[in-house]
């Protein structure tokens, strides 16, 4: 790049094919809403006028996993559920991403019991932890924004499918402090 540097007048960018996929992929995320239990209302309100996730380019929620790239679970996750995620999760088209929001998602919240997983990070690869209990729309959000820095670093062009087993990713965690 460094060859070509300043031949051009000034309106002229230049840069690579996975800066530019990566700068499309992160604004235009596609959520696919997977609300479970109470944090599906903060989700929600996310959605709304006044925190707008439209400001990031995320506010086209689909019902489709075959129309999404991004899960966010928000809720508890039951034993009987989790398989149905995991489904969904394998019917979304690459390259996809995972939100984990709220506690039970992270790790199973108040209910350490025989009926509810103990963190969704055991069916599917989680890229961003949300800690709360619920989490706020803002530290939804913020986690949507350490997302996009880590889609931002991301190699588009050559990159892998992922099956990564919990504890494998290098998982971002944001905490709520409200
Ligand atoms: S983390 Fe708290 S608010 Fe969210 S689903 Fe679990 S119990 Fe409800």
């Amino acid at each position: 790049m460094g060859v070509i540097d300043h031949r051009f007048s000034d309106n002229i960018i230049t840069t690579n094919l996975d800066t530019v996929l990566a700068w499309a992929r992160k604004n235009s995320l596609w959520p696919m809403g997977f609300g479970l239990a109470c944090c599906a209302i903060e989700m929600i309100a996310a959605g709304g006028s006044r925190f707008d996730i439209a400001r990031f380019g995320s506010e086209v929620f689909r019902a489709s996993p075959r129309q999404a790239d991004l899960m966010i679970v928000a809720g508890t996750v039951t034993k009987k559920m989790a398989p149905v995620l995991r489904r969904l999760y394998d019917q979304m088209p690459e390259p996809k991403w995972v939100i984990s929001m709220g506690s039970c998602s992270n790790a199973g919240g108040p209910f350490p019991t025989y009926s509810v997983l103990q963190g969704v990070d055991k069916v599917v690869p989680v890229d961003v932890y949300v800690s709360g209990c619920p989490p706020r729309p803002e530290a939804l959000l913020y986690g949507l924004m350490r997302l996009q820095d880590k889609i931002a670093r991301e190699n588009t062009v050559f990159r892998k499918e992922r099956w990564i087993p919990a504890g494998g990713t290098e998982p971002i965690i944001v905490e709520d402090r409200g």
